[in-house]
């Protein structure tokens, strides 16, 4: 039987993500507040930075399209489309900037088959499934004692969080080929380019937080079910 409550250094982990990840949402929201008020000396919108971006990448293909939403920015693989969010879209701040270069990066990373990019694409499907299917699973092993149907959402959980880790590098290489990019065009000057290190960082920690989460259920959910 698997105690809910099960005190194991897995609920640590869980505890540890949980104080980062809000750590890390305040500092998203403070940063991303404080420099979309800094303007930056050229004055190229998101929009325009993240076009330059494309086309200097030959990839004059993918349009740059507005989305509806706060900081719902994202490359999507399959419409190869970057979608922007209103304020970063039109915005010319030291935020906007980052942001929309650090999306454009994900389209670079999908056109030059970046190894952790592909893996991150093949892996969607099977986190998707991981996440819907994983309580029924587990709960149906523990509650009716059938230990394959624990295993099974254990594995699924299992592909859930590699998921999870294989978007880390992901991020930050998105968001280093961003920085260099915006320090080699001369698109911003040093000093912004701090701010935009300081947005991109904190939104690099909340998949961090995320990636530790769970690191921590995978955790406590072995050694809790290695009591049975
Ligand atoms: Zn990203």
């Amino acid at each position: 039987m698997i105690y809910f409550f099960d005190m194991n250094p897995g609920l640590l982990l869980i505890i540890a993500a949980m104080v980062i990840g809000m750590v890390a949402r305040s500092k998203v929201n403070g940063t991303y507040r404080r420099y979309s008020a800094v303007a930056t000396g050229r004055g190229l919108t998101g929009a325009q930075t993240a076009r330059r971006i494309l086309d200097s990448y030959g990839l004059a293909n993918i349009p740059v399209e507005q989305v509806q939403g706060h900081l719902t920015d994202h490359y999507d693989p399959r419409a190869g489309a970057l979608r922007l969010s209103q304020g970063v879209y039109s915005g010319s701040s030291v935020a906007a900037v980052g942001i929309a270069a650090h999306e454009a990066g994900h389209a670079v990373q999908d056109a030059m088959a970046y190894g952790p990019f592909k893996i991150r694409q093949r892996l969607v499907p099977v986190a998707q499934l991981g996440s819907q299917m994983l309580f029924p699973l587990i709960l149906g092993g523990i509650f009716f004692q059938i230990t394959s149907l624990y295993y099974i959402g254990a594995a699924l959980y299992g592909a859930a969080l590699l998921f999870q880790i294989v978007t880390l590098p992901v991020e930050f290489n998105a968001s280093s080929r961003a920085v260099v990019y915006l320090e080699q065009s001369g698109s911003i000057s040093s000093g912004e380019l701090t701010g935009v290190r300081k947005v991109l960082n904190a939104a690099a920690m909340t998949y961090v937080a995320a990636a530790l989460a769970s690191l921590g259920q995978m955790v406590w959910l072995l050694l809790a079910g290695r009591r049975r």
